[in-house]
């Protein structure tokens, strides 16, 4: 999947404000091909301002009519509510559309539907769509603005294709420290918090069993080993 594949598509939109915000929201992540459906306000001065310099977004723009003719020529058709409806309809979070959307090959074309800022998108729109996706939110206070849901499916789309969720590799020289490493690392601590007093002598393993378990998590590499190591001897010089 190619992001030129993939287009907002907002509907009924009233502020020319959300538009514009819409619109650098795209440019930022890479997707540039926005169709306005029946427009309820002038895309002017209000909305290239709000773009922020993001104006081939808004002069390459699309308008329809209705959002039939705004995604015919589409084969994957993605709904965003922030309303979970009581129809079974099958829900995807962001991570999932984006997962979902790059499964599909290069010819395919996807549009992701946007609703109005009162009342979203309606039954009829909805029926249109073949996915839908909320964006996981405070369950009392659901509803994003919708440039803001905008840049969140768009920032999805973008870091899926940038790096598929990959855990990153690290960088060049620094690989990940040996266990022989974080053992020299945590009895360096160990004898640096016993000569400052830190640890009670009657029970030292607790509090050393809690910083293992922590720097055992933080998956460290060799040069934070060295820092690590270098801070606790600079400690250490210091006390003598
Ligand atoms: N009162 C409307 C809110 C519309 S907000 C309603 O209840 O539907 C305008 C648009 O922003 C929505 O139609 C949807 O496209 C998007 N949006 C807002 N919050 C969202 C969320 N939590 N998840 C996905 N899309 C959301």
């Amino acid at each position: 999947m190619k992001l030129q594949n993939i287009r907002i598509v907002m509907v009924a939109t009233t502020h020319p404000g959300n538009v514009g915000a819409a619109a650098r929201a795209m440019h930022n992540m890479c997707i540039g091909r926005l169709a306005l459906v029946d427009p309820q306000c002038p895309i002017g001065d209000i909305a290239y301002a709000r773009a922020s310099g993001a104006n081939v977004i808004l002069d390459n723009r699309e308008t329809y009519a209705d959002l039939r003719s705004a995604i015919a020529d589409c084969s994957q058709v993605i709904a965003t509510t922030a309303r979970r409806r009581s129809l079974p309809w099958p829900e995807l979070t962001p991570q999932e559309m984006a997962e979902s959307v790059f499964a599909l090959d290069d010819s395919r074309q996807v549009a992701l539907v946007f609703g109005r800022e009162h009342s979203g998108l309606s039954n009829d729109e909805l029926q249109m769509c073949n996915q839908m996706v909320c964006i996981p939110t405070n369950p009392e206070f659901s509803s994003l603005n919708v440039a803001s849901a905008i840049q969140v499916m768009c920032y999805e789309i973008y870091r899926y294709q940038t790096t598929p969720y990959a855990v990153p590799a690290p960088s060049g020289q620094d690989l990940p420290a040996s266990s022989g490493e974080v053992e020299g690392y945590i009895e360096h601590l160990r004898q640096t918090l016993d000569d400052c007093g830190f640890l009670n002598p009657q029970q030292p393993e607790m509090i050393m069993q809690r910083l293992r378990r922590l720097y055992l998590r933080s998956e460290l590499t060799h040069n934070e080993i060295n820092i690590l190591r270098g801070i606790l001897s600079a400690f250490g010089k210091q006390r003598d």
